[in-house]
């Protein structure tokens, strides 16, 4: 599942094919937006906002759009034919480029002006401009009682954050992904962590934490069930957290985590 990373790059990369130019197309393949027709508007930008997209459009309208589990864009030349799939929720095109967003999990067209609608209840996104850890901290301390692996994925708590990160994170500060909130002594430090990890894959496709990009030693303990643990070589642990039906896989070294 693509994260905050992800779509932050993703973000960059629409706003410089569409910003500042007019949609000479758009094609919104959502049976509620079947008849909605953006030709003629400019975009005026392109956020991410936590694991959400915003395409911003003149005339106050919100293209807002989530990758969820596989969603992707690919951006092409304009002249460029691309093949007709099923899997093309949405293309927004100009005379230079054409963006197409393949298997998109939310796709919705909504007043600017309305944002809010689709995205205020996400807590402090790791990679904006308004990153505040204090706030992010609060909000997880305000649920003390809650695993700490699973509040670092609610993305009421902080915006960004998934599993790999979430996952690292935790190792990197010596927390186990069980302990409740209300017993991690440095919410904040684990945040600014999180922040700086992000911050340090957003230009690069794929998550390194080790520093390491030799396949097979980008992360410490995410992916690796089994696997002696890099620092002190006990196996590393593997098991499900999250409530049922949004079970998330766990990852952890049971000597360096407590
Ligand atoms: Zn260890």
């Amino acid at each position: 599942m693509p994260e905050g990373d992800t779509v932050w790059l993703t973000a960059r990369r629409l706003h410089e094919a569409l910003a500042g130019r007019v949609l000479t197309r758009s094609d919104v393949r959502v049976p509620r937006y079947a008849t909605t027709n953006l030709a003629g508007r400019a975009v005026t930008e392109a956020a991410a906002r936590g694991k959400h997209l915003l395409i911003r459009v003149d005339g106050g309208v919100t293209v807002h759009t989530h990758l969820r589990m596989d969603g992707s864009w690919r951006i092409r030349p304009a002249r460029d034919r691309v093949a007709n799939s099923h899997r093309i929720r949405l293309v927004l095109a100009n005379d230079t480029w054409q963006a197409v967003g393949y298997q998109l999990g939310i796709v919705e067209v909504l007043p600017t002006a309305r944002e809010a609608r689709a995205v205020g209840h996400l807590g402090p996104d790791l990679l904006g401009p308004d990153w505040d850890p204090a706030e992010a901290a609060r909000r997880l301390r305000a649920a003390p009682a809650r695993a700490i692996g699973e509040a670092l994925l609610d993305q009421r708590n902080l915006a960004g954050a998934g599993s790999i990160f979430a996952t690292e994170m935790l190792f990197l500060r010596g927390v186990s992904p069980w302990r409740p909130v209300g017993e991690v002594s440095d919410l904040r430090a684990l945040v600014e962590l999180g922040q700086r990890l992000l911050d340090a894959n957003k230009e690069r496709a794929g998550i390194i934490t080790t520093g390491v990009a030799r396949r097979g030693e980008e992360t410490w303990v995410y992916g690796r069930a089994g696997r002696p643990c890099r620092r002190c070589g006990t196996p590393i642990r593997r098991a499900e957290q999250g409530t049922a039906g949004e079970e998330r896989l766990r990852f952890w070294c049971p000597a360096c985590q407590r």
